[in-house]
């Protein structure tokens, strides 16, 4: 690092984040933190753990459990190769993040395929039921949004390609949306999903340290038939705990706090309202990524609602840009991994208003004219 750091002192100026994650967070879900600390087998805290279960339920559109843990969204990765098969994992690949679940998949001792389609690419739902076809197993993993290609996978499509087949029922459907839920369109109900996994620090605009998961009726019982589920994460024990608005292990209060006020931002808002948002902020980046020359990562169709990822055919440098926008209180992020300098990404998700983000554009054509 050559650039000075800036304080992060509360009152001083900030940088304002249009990073995949951690989000900006507004200073009033920073300030629902500092409330006075309860104990979690109070009666305070089983109250605001009802309160929130019933609110985390509509941002996931399910009537099903919210399973809240003290975890990044990597924990409930392990959660839910752990619960959720016992057989043969099919991980589709298409990205760094989704790579990572292969990983979880193999460190954590289970069986599995991999559907590897190339980065920027989407996965199509005939890929998944063709090579499901192909072996008995009992679970897929996706990500929904790509973070590293900002390509968003066709869900929807694919769930129902699955629950086609003749063993589709048996076939736990497991889905990481840690930068696209609330953010990105995803109705977990209706899409008849078995496990959607998410991070309090992307599209949640919280601070990092939460993660939520929806279980279906069919996922639970599922873990209630796997052998070695583990501790920590254990969904027939997290269960029996949530079934009287509890945590087996101290949950992060002031994290809770922080999401109970977060929860009701959000339905005040209004979820539809909130997705178009995203859509609307997406495409002026789009716009204006074409309109300066560039390219996008992701094809026409699968363009991630909440991070787009700019090809730099240009050639700028990407290290000396985020150097200006340092200076002028902002940031972005390059490309991921060895996708650095060829790529960069911006963020536009979670609570940024469109204004925030024009003006991140104004100050990146500054950059663009020096
Ligand atoms: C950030 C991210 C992760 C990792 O989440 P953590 O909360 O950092 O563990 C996993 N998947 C996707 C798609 C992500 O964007």
């Amino acid at each position: 690092m050559n650039s000075k750091t800036n304080s992060t002192k509360r009152g001083e100026p900030h940088i304002k984040l249009f990073i995949p994650g951690p989000t900006e967070v507004r200073p009033a879900i920073l300030d629902a933190q500092g409330q006075w600390m309860v104990g979690h087998r109070m009666p305070e805290a089983a109250e605001l753990f009802g309160r929130i279960q019933e609110k985390i339920r509509q941002i996931f559109y399910t009537t099903s459990r919210v399973y809240i843990t003290a975890s990044s969204g990597t924990g409930l990765q392990e959660a839910a190769i752990r619960n959720c098969c016992d057989h043969k994992v099919l991980n589709c690949v298409n990205g760094a993040f989704s790579d990572r679940w292969r990983q979880v998949t193999e460190a954590n001792g289970k069986i599995n395929e991999v559907l590897d389609v190339p980065w920027g690419q989407p996965i199509l739902a005939q890929d998944v039921v063709e090579q499901l076809a192909k072996g008995d197993f009992d679970a897929l993993t996706i990500v929904h949004n790509e973070t590293s290609t900002g390509v968003l996978n066709p869900i929807h499509n694919i769930a129902q390609a699955v629950r086609n087949l003749p063993n589709g029922q048996d076939i736990m459907i497991l889905v990481d949306s840690v930068s696209g839920l609330s953010g990105a369109e995803l109705y977990f109900d209706d899409w008849d999903l078995d496990l959607v996994l998410t991070s309090s620090q992307k599209a949640f605009a919280l601070p990092p340290g939460l993660a939520f998961c929806a279980v279906s009726d069919r996922a639970l019982d599922k873990a209630r038939s796997v052998v070695n589920r583990g501790y920590y994460f254990d969904f027939v024990d997290l269960e029996k705990y949530l079934l009287r608005n509890q945590t087996p292990a101290t949950p992060a209060i002031s994290l809770m706090y922080a999401l109970d006020h977060q929860l009701n931002d959000m339905l005040a808002e209004g979820m539809e309202n909130r997705f178009q948002r995203h859509l609307d902020m997406r495409d002026i980046t789009i716009s204006w990524a074409f309109g300066r020359g560039f390219e996008l990562y992701a094809p026409e169709g699968y363009r991630s609602p909440t991070v787009t990822c700019v090809t730099n055919n240009l050639a700028i440098d990407v290290v000396a840009l985020n150097e200006y926008l340092r200076s002028h209180g902002m940031i972005i992020s390059n490309g991921y991994g060895a996708l650095k300098g060829q790529n960069f990404r911006i963020a536009h998700m979670g609570d940024l208003q469109m204004n925030e983000l024009e003006s991140l554009l104004k100050t990146l054509d500054r950059f663009l004219t020096l």
